[in-house]
């Protein structure tokens, strides 16, 4: 049985707690410890030896130690404090050696164990309050707790310490009530469309006496004396309050992410505070993410996993903070269901060639494990790099911003609405999250918003695909893409209209410039009419017209691309019909009238729009033509015009001459545009 609070302590004849503080308030009432010090033992580890040898073998321990201090300090001052603790005071002069020596006893005693003695050491002097000098020599023990000393003086560190404990204990009310808590606000950063997606509350303690308090220094100490889930329900009720207001007053809205502790788990219904806190606030559970650090989760695992899972079946997310700084984070994650998992800082504090290698590893594992990845502490333009092209979905650090008081937060980003991810698109750009971008194939990821094609990231292989064409212009994206002169944008908006957001890869080919580009597109998510495409598979074929086979291949993909499609020799401007359209037949009897010569105002006058034929002539005249081919870096000029369809009726048509490289021939095609009209002139307007 445990020694009982007063007299003898029946285990070790030692005086029990009560006996001892009574005589030694009483020696200090007396003033004569002057001179004096204070001891305080503890057995580390002593729990683990009772379990494994029994409570006998335990006892023996006891004992032996209670004997060891008996000997280097005989005198009534001594006694056990209850388990593994013990106390003494004495005056003896080489404190440091008595205490070294009784440890060293005490270790070889034990050596094949892993039980450690620790000593904490007060001086006793002026002081006169026997209970509270157990307080500071148990603190002096406790420091050393996690380090191989064996003994440590309470002093100057460990007092402004424990006077900060002391503050932060009397205080934590007062600084609810008063509104010394502050909850700022650190962004969180999409990689692959670079806007605002959330962010992350952090709580402040702005102390009107001692300034600003970080959490770091009163966080670890609500912990430890089970305060912490007082001010987490403050900061989860802040935070909703702060969510439910920018609604009403129609500010941008972005998820927040909350900070739990291990003790919201076991101290509340932490899973009912947070729907009762969302339902009074009237807020979309999508709105708060739980982040849990994977320190928290391992010391009641089945309690933990049935309160994740009730989050989660609800709706909330819930991610890992902190992952890859403790022992056990691949452990937490094959025990416990996780949304997202946040990368520790210290992955990027050293960010050598060894912690590249551990991300993009984590980032791919990540996404086998269908977890979301951000990563914590980027603080350069170059570990964001890294990170984007790792395929990191969000970031979040310094180099975008510290975490801010609500009100600058709001003013960095008021007239900012691009810069912002709008409402109910977090599912559709977290898609991307199934893409693998460690590859080195060109792949990248597009925005379709069914008028104009965003290229929201291309890796550097896809860029250089491109340079081989020739693009390499600021705005090259625009110009193949979104501009109506280009054959390509026509193409690839017809292709991305036939994607399902089923996520099946579609092979597709294009013809751009002269030459031919096959892809694989796939559409990864569909939202408000928009398409977020990834492609990959990307490949350019650039080949003579004197190879047959070639010459096949590529007759393949003009009949399959165009309406129809002629060749002409550029040399004496003659016409060669390759797939002559619908509506031909009659042009082409004209034509071969005209012995097969290009003649420009004839063919206007037969099969283009009153309107574009002076356009349509300038277009086709052979001399230009020429010229324009032969000095030209573009060897390709696109135009459309209304032209006659088999109905008898005239429609946008996109007409195309490319040339063929190394050859005096060019490819003329046209084709009914009349579809796509609308995406290049929404506004009725044409040009
Ligand atoms: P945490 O959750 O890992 O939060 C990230 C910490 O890193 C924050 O420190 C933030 O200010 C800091 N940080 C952000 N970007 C960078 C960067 O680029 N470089 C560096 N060096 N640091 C960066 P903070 O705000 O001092 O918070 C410290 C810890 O306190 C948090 O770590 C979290 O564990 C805890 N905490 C904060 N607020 C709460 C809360 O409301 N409840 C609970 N239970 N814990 C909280
Ligand atoms: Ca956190
Ligand atoms: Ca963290």
């Amino acid at each position: 049985m445990e020694s009982r609070d007063c007299g003898i302590d029946p285990i070790t004849r030692m005086q029990g707690k009560e006996s001892f503080l009574s005589c030694f308030q009483q020696f200090l009432s007396a003033g004569k410890a002057k001179g004096y010090v204070l001891l305080y033992f503890n057995i580390r580890s002593f729990r683990y030896y009772n379990i494994l040898y029994g409570r006998k073998a335990g006892d023996e321990v006891l004992r032996y130690l209670a004997g060891l201090i008996r000997k280097t300090n005989p005198g009534d001052l001594s006694g056990r404090f209850g388990g593994d603790n013990f106390v003494t005071v004495t005056d003896r002069q080489d404190i440091a050696g008595m205490v070294q020596s009784v440890c060293f006893d005490f270790n070889t005693q034990y050596a094949a164990s892993t039980m450690m003695l620790k000593a904490g050491v007060l001086r006793l002097d002026e002081r006169n309050d026997a209970a509270n000098c157990c307080e500071l020599a148990k603190l002096a023990c406790d420091a050393i707790r996690d380090t191989a000393d064996n003994y440590r003086f309470y002093d100057q560190d460990l007092s402004r310490a424990s006077r900060k404990v002391a503050y932060i204990l009397q205080n934590m009310n007062r600084a609810l009530h008063e509104g010394w808590i502050h909850v700022y606000y650190q962004p969180v950063i999409r990689t692959v469309n670079n806007t605002l997606c959330s962010t992350e509350a952090l709580v402040r303690w702005i102390d009107p006496e001692h300034g600003m308090l970080s959490p770091g220094e009163f966080i670890p100490i609500l912990e430890e004396h089970q305060q912490i889930t007082r001010l987490d329900l403050h900061v989860l009720e802040e935070v909703c309050q702060t969510l439910r207001t920018r609604l009403d007053q129609g500010q941008f809205t972005v998820p927040v992410s909350i900070n739990l502790s291990r003790l919201d788990f076991t101290s509340c219904d932490i899973f009912q505070e947070v729907e009762d806190c969302v339902k009074k606030y009237h807020l979309d559970r999508q709105l708060l993410k739980i982040e849990i650090t994977e320190s928290i989760v391992m010391r009641d695992p089945q309690l933990l996993k049935q309160k994740m899972a009730a989050f989660r079946r609800a709706g909330y997310e819930i991610w890992m903070d902190d992952f890859g700084s403790g022992y056990s984070s691949l452990n937490v994650l094959q025990t416990f269901e996780f949304d997202e998992i946040k990368l520790d800082m210290m992955f990027l504090h050293h960010f050598d060639e060894k912690a590249k290698r551990i991300i993009r590893s984590i980032i791919s594992m990540a996404k086998q494990m269908q977890l979301e990845t951000l990563a914590e502490g980027v603080e350069t333009e170059e570990q964001y790099a890294f990170l984007r092209d790792s395929g990191c979905e969000k970031v979040q650090g310094y180099y975008f911003s510290p975490p801010v008081p609500p009100e600058k937060l709001d003013a960095m980003y008021r007239n900012k609405p691009e810069e912002i991810e709008p409402a109910g698109f977090s599912q559709y750009y977290s898609s991307v999250g199934r893409v693998s971008f460690i590859t080195d194939q060109p792949m990248s990821i597009l925005d379709y918003d069914g008028k104009k094609i965003h290229l929201l990231y291309a890796n550097r292989k896809h860029a250089e695909v491109w340079n081989q064409l020739g693009i390499n212009r600021d705005n090259w994206q625009d110009e193949l893409f979104n501009s109506c002169d280009s054959y390509l944008s026509l193409e690839v908006r017809r292709a991305f209209e036939k994607l399902e957001p089923d996520g099946e890869a579609v092979p597709m080919e294009f013809n751009i410039y002269g030459s031919f580009i096959s892809l694989r597109a796939r559409m990864l998510a569909k939202q408000q009419g928009h398409a977020l495409i990834s492609i990959d598979g990307l490949n350019l074929y650039r080949r003579e017209m004197s190879d047959t086979e070639n010459r096949d291949y590529i007759f393949h993909v003009l009949f399959a691309l165009y309406d129809e499609v002629y060749l002409i020799h550029l040399n004496d401007c003659h016409f060669e019909v390759i797939k002559a359209g619908a509506n031909q037949a009659s042009i082409s009897r004209e034509w071969r009238r005209q012995s097969w010569q290009l003649n420009p105002a004839y063919a206007a006058e037969l099969y283009i729009q009153k309107e574009d034929r002076a356009a349509y002539v300038d277009f086709m005249n052979p001399q230009m033509l020429k010229e324009k081919m032969k000095n030209g870096d573009l060897n390709s000029i696109t135009r459309m015009f209304r032209t006659l369809t088999a109905d008898g009726t005239y429609a946008w048509c996109l007409h195309t001459i490319q040339l063929v490289p190394g050859t005096d021939l060019a490819v003329y095609s046209s084709q009914d545009v009349s579809e796509l009209k609308e995406q290049f002139f929404p506004d009725g307007k044409e040009r």
